[in-house]
């Protein structure tokens, strides 16, 4: 049986991501922080449909969780094969009215939560010669977006660790690579009213706002056979709106 380990995926994009990887025929874990019920909402619907989920309880800024849920999909499941760091949060405002607290916040959660489930997701690829590890940036970790200064350099850390670590294990059988979406409806973008949001998706070329499908169907082909010889890549889902 195939493993697949999502962080955040309760909800929106890490949702979508699970959903389709048990489609593929994965044993999906999907990791959750707080909100259970929406995480067994997910395995629910996975279950319902023939395929095979467990809801996980981790806080990605944790290293010790993080640590136990990777012990604890090994020891139950034998493997871990596909691992997707999706978990993270915004940080909308000014860097100066920006606390001590948010700054540390965000980045434990963004940044460090992805270096700590790749390197514990590592140590078991390591072992089995073989897995496929996907992390979540954003079109702001490529160009940087204005009033969410923190937010982007977590998510540029993590298109630059991704192409770090896809060099470290290529040769080992594990591949490494990187989405970056653009602007996709989910919760996390709560803070932009309306006429912000159309304002920003009048400037896309494809004319709409990405979908968390967008996302989990860009993790499927990166995950898959067919991106057997992709490594250190980071594929852009953002209908052309960073080029
Ligand atoms: P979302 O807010 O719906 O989902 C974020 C998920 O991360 C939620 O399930 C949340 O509970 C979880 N999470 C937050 N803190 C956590 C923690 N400490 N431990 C475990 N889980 C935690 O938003 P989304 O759009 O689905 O975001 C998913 C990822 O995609 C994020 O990394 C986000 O930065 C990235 N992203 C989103 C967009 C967008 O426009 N929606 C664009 C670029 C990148």
């Amino acid at each position: 049986m195939k493993t697949a380990i999502i962080s955040g995926a309760s909800r929106g994009i890490g949702r979508a991501i699970a959903i389709s990887l048990a489609k593929e025929g994965y044993a999906v874990i999907v990791g959750y922080c707080d909100n259970k019920d929406k995480a067994q909402e997910v395995c629910d619907l996975i279950i319902n449909d023939g395929g095979i989920a467990q809801a996980y309880q981790c806080d990605a800024s944790k290293p010790s969780q993080v640590k136990a849920m990777v012990e604890y999909v090994k020891t139950k499941y034998s493997t871990v094969d596909v691992v997707v760091a999706n978990a993270g949060i915004g940080a909308y405002g000014m860097l100066i009215d920006h606390s001590d607290e948010t700054i540390a916040k965000v980045i434990n959660t963004n940044l460090v939560g992805c270096i700590t489930l790749c390197k514990e997701a590592s140590k078991v690829m390591l072992s089995q010669k073989s897995g496929n590890i996907v992390t979540v940036s954003s079109m702001w970790g490529q160009v940087g977006g204005s009033c969410e200064s923190v937010y982007s350099a977590t998510k540029g850390g993590i298109i630059s660790f991704s192409k770090a670590l896809a060099k470290e294990l290529a040769l080992c059988g594990v591949r490494v690579n990187c989405v970056a979406p653009g602007f996709i409806d989910t919760e996390i973008n709560n803070n932009l009213t309306q006429e912000e949001k159309d304002a920003l998706i009048a400037d896309i070329p494809l004319g709409r706002a990405g979908t968390p499908q967008d996302v989990a169907d860009a993790v499927i082909w990166l995950t898959s056979e067919k991106a057997g010889y992709v490594t250190g890549q980071v594929i852009s889902i953002n209908g052309g709106l960073v080029i």
